[in-house]
C-alpha cells in the first residue's frame, strides 16, 4: 500500500548490540501488526528478517533488511540493522534515511562497545530515539544498574517512562509511567487503580497482585524531568494544576524530537511483552518524515540488493517528488536516466508492487541497473548530508581457488562491493592479485560464505594486515614534465602541505585558462582521490591540501588524457620530497576488571604504546579509558579474558590515525606500477588507457 500522507509514515531503525533481541523484536512488530501469521523465531531458524542463508545459520543479521507494516494505520518503515562491529558501516548508512530510531540494550548484557558506538553515530546526526531494555524476564536482568549505565555513558537524558515490577520474583511486570504520574497529580487514585497494564503483559504470566512496588524508585521522577525542559508545563505543576496524559505526552513528544529527552520502555521480546508499548511509543513520540515544500524528485539510493529475477534493486527514500512504474528516473550523482520497472514494498519476506512512491516514503525500486549507494535521483534537496565514522581496518588479499577462477571472482567481489562500497576492491591486473578491506575477521567469514553459497566460488583468504596511512612529513613542492614521448604535453606544479589529523584531502589553486585549460584542471582535481590511494610507503596519502600552483598545456601536442597520465607522477614527485610519516589506527577502549590485577593491565597498556587517563575504582572494580595503537591491541579482549578470569570487560572503537614509528609500524609494496618510475608508469598508462 503507497502511503500518500507524510504524517502517518514513521521512518525507524532499529539498533542493538549483537544477541540484544532486535530480530526478535522485528519479528514480534510483523506479528502484532499482522503481517505473518506466525511468529519466527532466531533460535530455529525461521526468523522473517534474518533472510540470508549465512544470517540464519549463524544466527546473527548482515545487511540491514528493511520492512514495512501497519501500526494503528501509521506506515511504519523498519530498518533490522545487523549488531556486529564488523558491520558498523551497514548500520550508518542506513542512519542518513531514518527519521527515528529504536535503540535496544539487553536488562542483563546492558551497554556494550557497540550500544556506545551506535549511540554515538545516533547523536551526531540529532536522530530522535527511544530506548528499550529488552530480556527484563532474564535472570541476572537488572534495569536499575543498565538504566546507570545508560546514563554515565550514553546520555543523562533518558526518561523511563514505564515501571518494571515483579524482577525478584521472576515475575517482572511493566506498566505505565505517563498514566500513573498524570493519575498521581489529579491526586485522584491510589497506585493500583492507576496503573494501566501494558497490552501483551496477558500473555506472558507476569502476576500483578504479588508485584513488590516499583524496583526502579527512579521513574519517580518522571513528571520534573519533563517539566525540566518545558517551562508551560512547569508552571502549571507548580500551580497544583492537574496535567493529563495527552499533554505530557505531547511535552514528551517535543523534547524527544529535540533530541532532548529519549523516552525508555522496558520488554522481553522472547515472551512478547512489552512491544505493543513500544510501537505505540513509536508512533506517539517519534517523528513523521519530514518533506521538501517544491514537488520535485529528490531522493537518494542507500542500499542496493540483487534480486535473482529483478536484478539488481535500489532501496531508495524520497523526500521530494513522486515515483510510479515506467518514470525515467534521473540518477544525478551519475548523469544518467534509468526506467523503473517496479516499486515494491517488501513486508516479512513477501513483497508486493505498489506501482508508486511519495515523498517521505522508502521503497525497492527495481530497474535502475547502474544505481549505487549514495546515488542521488532528481535533486539533492532536504537529502541529508553523508557522515561516517566506521572505517575498515584491515587490508586481506583474496586467492580464487585456481586461475581459471579468476574472473568470475573479481565479477563476484564487484557485486558484493556494490552492496557495500567500503570493500573497496582493489584488482591488480598485472599482478593478478586481488585485495579488499574489512573492519573484522567475522566480516570474512561471512564474506567467505557468500561467495560459496551465493556465486559458487571457494575463495581464501590471506591474513588481515592492518591498514596505516601516510601524510606528509613538511611542505613542499612536487613537479611534473610529461612532454616526452611524443605525442603529449603536461606541465604541473603542486604545493603540498600536511593539515592536523583528521582533515583528509583539501585542494586549492586555478591556473590561468590560456594557460591551463579548465578542463585539463578538472581532469587534474578528478584524477587526485586515485592519485593519493598509494604513497611512498604504499599507504593511502591522507591530511594534507594540495595546490595546484602552475600547470601548462599545449595547444597541438597535448593529447586528452595527458593530465590523467600527469597527475600521479607530479604527486609522487612532491611526496617524495615532502617525505612522508606512517600513521596507524588507534582505538578509544574501556577497561574493567578486578582491582587485583590494575597493575597488569595499566603495564599491558603501556606495552601496548598506549596512553591511559587516571583509573577509577569503584567496590573493587577498576576501569581505566585507554587510546591504543590497533595493530597492537587486537587480541587484547581475549588476553585481558585469560588473565582476569573471564570477569574483565573491553569496549573499543575506532579513534582515528596517529603517527607511527616506521620501524614499529608496516610499510607495503607499491601495488601495480608506480608513478615514481616515470619511464615506465607513461608506457603502461598509455597503453592502459589506450593511447598507444
Ligand atoms: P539480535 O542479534 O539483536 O537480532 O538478537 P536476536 O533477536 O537474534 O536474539 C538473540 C538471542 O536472545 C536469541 O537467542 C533470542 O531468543 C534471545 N532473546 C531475545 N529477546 C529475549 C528476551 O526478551 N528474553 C530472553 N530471555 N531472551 C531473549
Ligand atoms: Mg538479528
Amino acid at each position: 500500500m503507497p502511503q500518500n500522507n507524510p504524517k502517518a509514515i514513521r521512518n525507524i531503525g532499529i539498533y542493538a548490540h549483537v544477541d540484544a533481541g532486535k530480530t526478535t523484536i522485528t519479528e514480534n512488530f510483523l506479528y502484532l501488526s499482522g503481517a505473518i501469521r506466525s511468529l519466527g523465531s532466531v533460535d530455529k531458524g525461521t526468523a522473517h528478517t534474518d533472510y540470508l542463508e549465512v544470517e540464519r545459520s549463524r544466527g546473527i543479521s548482515v545487511r540491514a533488511a528493511s520492512t514495512t507494516f501497519l501500526w494503528k494505520d501509521t506506515t511504519i518503515n523498519l530498518i533490522d540493522t545487523p549488531g556486529h562491529m564488523d558491520f558498523t558501516a551497514e548500520v550508518e548508512r542506513s542512519m542518513r534515511v531514518l527519521d527515528g530510531a529504536i535503540l535496544v540494550v539487553s536488562a542483563a548484557e546492558g551497554v556494550q562497545a557497540q550500544t556506545e558506538m551506535i549511540w554515538k553515530a545516533l547523536k551526531s546526526r540529532n536522530i530522535p530515539t527511544l530506548f528499550f531494555m529488552n530480556k527484563i524476564d532474564r535472570f541476572g536482568a537488572e534495569p536499575q544498574r543498565v538504566i546507570h549505565d545508560i546514563e554515565q555513558f550514553l546520555t543523562p537524558s533518558i526518561l523511563p517512562i514505564q515501571y518494571v515490577r515483579g524482577l525478584a520474583e521472576g515475575n517482572a511486570s511493566i506498566s505505565d509511567a505517563i498514566q500513573q504520574v498524570s493519575g498521581l497529580a489529579e491526586g485522584s487514585a491510589c497506585i493500583s487503580d492507576a496503573i494501566q497494564q501494558v497490552s501483551g503483559l496477558a500473555e506472558s504470566n507476569a502476576c500483578i497482585s504479588d508485584a513488590i512496588q516499583c524496583e526502579i524508585p527512579y521513574e519517580d521522577g518522571l513528571l520534573e524531568r519533563v517539566c525540566e525542559g518545558d517551562d508551560i508545563l512547569l508552571a502549571q505543576w507548580l500551580d497544583g494544576k492537574s496535567i493529563s496524559p495527552v499533554v505530557l505526552q505531547k511535552s514528551i513528544q517535543t523534547q524527544t524530537k529535540a533530541g532532548k529527552l529519549y523516552p525508555l520502555l522496558y520488554g522481553a521480546a522472547l515472551k512478547s511483552m512489552g512491544l505493543k508499548a513500544l510501537l505505540d511509543a513509536v508512533v506517539t513520540y517519534l517523528p513523521p518524515p519530514k518533506i521538501n515544500e517544491s514537488d520535485a524528485l529528490a531522493g537518494i539510493v542507500f542500499r542496493i540488493e540483487q534480486d535473482k529475477t529483478m536484478g539488481k534493486i535500489a532501496h531508495v527514500r524520497l523526500y521530494g517528488g513522486a515515483l510510479t512504474n515506467r518514470d525515467n528516473v534521473h540518477n544525478a550523482t551519475q548523469d544518467i536516466d534509468e526506467k523503473i520497472t517496479q516499486i515494491r514494498k517488501v513486508s516479512a519476506s513477501k513483497h508486493e508492487d505498489i506501482g508508486y512512491l511519495a515523498a517521505g516514503d522508502i521503497a525497492s525500486v527495481c530497474g535502475l541497473s547502474r544505481a549505487r549507494i549514495g546515488d542521488i535521483l532528481g535533486s539533492d534537496s532536504g537529502v541529508p548530508v553523508e557522515s561516517h565514522i566506521a572505517e575498515p581496518l584491515l587490508l586481506v588479499q583474496v586467492f580464487p581457488e585456481n586461475d581459471a577462477a579468476i574472473p568470475s571472482l573479481v565479477a563476484a567481489l564487484q557485486e558484493l562491493s556494490d552492496e557495500d562500497p567500503l570493500l573497496s576492491l582493489e584488482w591488480i591486473k598485472e599482478e593478478r592479485r586481488l585485495h579488499i578491506k574489512i573492519m573484522g575477521t567475522i566480516q570474512l567469514e561471512i564474506l567467505g560464505s557468500l561467495l560459496k553459497t551465493r556465486f559458487g566460488l571457494a575463495a581464501t583468504f590471506g591474513s588481515p594486515v592492518v591498514i596505516y596511512k601516510e601524510t606528509p612529513s613538511k611542505a613542499m613542492t612536487g613537479y611534473i614534465s610529461y612532454t616526452m614521448p611524443k605525442p603529449c604535453w603536461a606541465i604541473l606544479e603542486f604545493y603540498i602541505k600536511p593539515l592536523p589529523r583528521g582533515s583528509g584531502v583539501k585542494t586549492g589553486g586555478w591556473v590561468r585558462e590560456e594557460k591551463l585549460h579548465s578542463r585539463y584542471q578538472r581532469q587534474v582535481w578528478q584524477t587526485l582521490p586515485s592519485a593519493l590511494r598509494q604513497g611512498p610507503l604504499g599507504w593511502e596519502v591522507t591530511d594534507l591540501e594540495v595546490t595546484l600552483l602552475n600547470g601548462e598545456h599545449h595547444i597541438f601536442h597535448t593529447h586528452p588524457l595527458d593530465f590523467v597520465t600527469a597527475t600521479p607522477m607530479g604527486i609522487m614527485n612532491g611526496l617524495l620530497n615532502t617525505g612522508t610519516t606512517l600513521l596507524e589506527p588507534m582505538t578509544a577502549c574501556r577497561i574493567s576488571a578486578p582491582d587485583t590485577i590494575s597493575s597488569k593491565i595499566l603495564g599491558d597498556i603501556v606495552q601496548m604504546r598506549g596512553t591511559f587517563d587516571p583509573p577509577v575504582i569503584v567496590n573493587g572494580t577498576f576501569t581505566v579509558e585507554a587510546r591504543l595503537p590497533v595493530a597492537t591491541s587486537m587480541d587484547y579482549a581475549v588476553r585481558l579474558g585469560a588473565i582476569s578470569g573471564g570477569r574483565g570487560l573491553l569496549s573499543a572503537h575506532f579513534d582515528g590515525y596517529e603517527p607511527c614509528p616506521l620501524e614499529l609500524g608496516t610499510t607495503t609494496p607499491y601495488r601495480g606500477v608506480n608513478p615514481a618510475d616515470q619511464a615506465k608508469y607513461i608506457l603502461y598508462t598509455r597503453k592502459a588507457l589506450g593511447d598507444l
